[in-house]
């Protein structure tokens, strides 16, 4: 683990709302808060340390150490009983400033695949992650194999 566990999970569902499909994004509220998630966690430091705190300061985020469950100690900046947009936002942006002030806003990125636009989060150690999914790493995989194995094209000589 790379990160506290709960900046880890909200990060990792911050990822699957943006890049899921319709199944997920039927509940209206979720699917109009993707571009705002979808802006923040592909903004640069800079920019994702402004637009976390606005996000905070509009959702009136208190930030409260929680122990629950079979969870110790850890921060909730809304109460769960707010509701799901709100805490997904609150809870996103809460993430984003555990990377932003560690530096690590490149944990985040843009899937590698030219015709995907998904966003990749990199919990890796060694940061080798750069597709969104094995969908599109494999998809890249099997570009470049036949790119490296096509023969170059003589003309037939009969
Ligand atoms: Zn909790
Ligand atoms: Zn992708």
């Amino acid at each position: 683990m790379v990160f506290a566990h709960d900046t880890e999970a909200s990060l990792q569902a911050a990822v699957d709302l943006v890049n899921s499909d319709r199944d997920a994004a039927e509940l209206a509220d979720l699917r109009a808060i993707r571009p705002v998630l979808r802006d923040l966690l592909t903004a640069d430091r800079d920019r994702a340390a402004a637009l976390a705190n606005a996000m905070l300061a509009e959702a009136n985020a208190v930030p409260q150490l929680v122990r629950h469950g079979d969870i110790d100690w850890h921060l909730h900046a809304v109460s769960s009983d707010e509701p799901l947009v709100r805490r997904v936002v609150v809870e996103t942006a809460m993430a984003v400033s555990d990377l932003v002030r560690s530096d690590e806003m490149t944990r985040l990125s843009v899937c590698a695949d030219d015709s995907c636009g998904g966003v990749v989060l990199d919990l890796t150690r060694n940061r080798s992650r750069r597709f969104c999914s094995t969908t599109c790493a494999n998809r890249n995989a099997v570009a470049a194999y036949r790119a490296r194995s096509r023969v170059p094209t003589r003309p037939v000589t009969s």
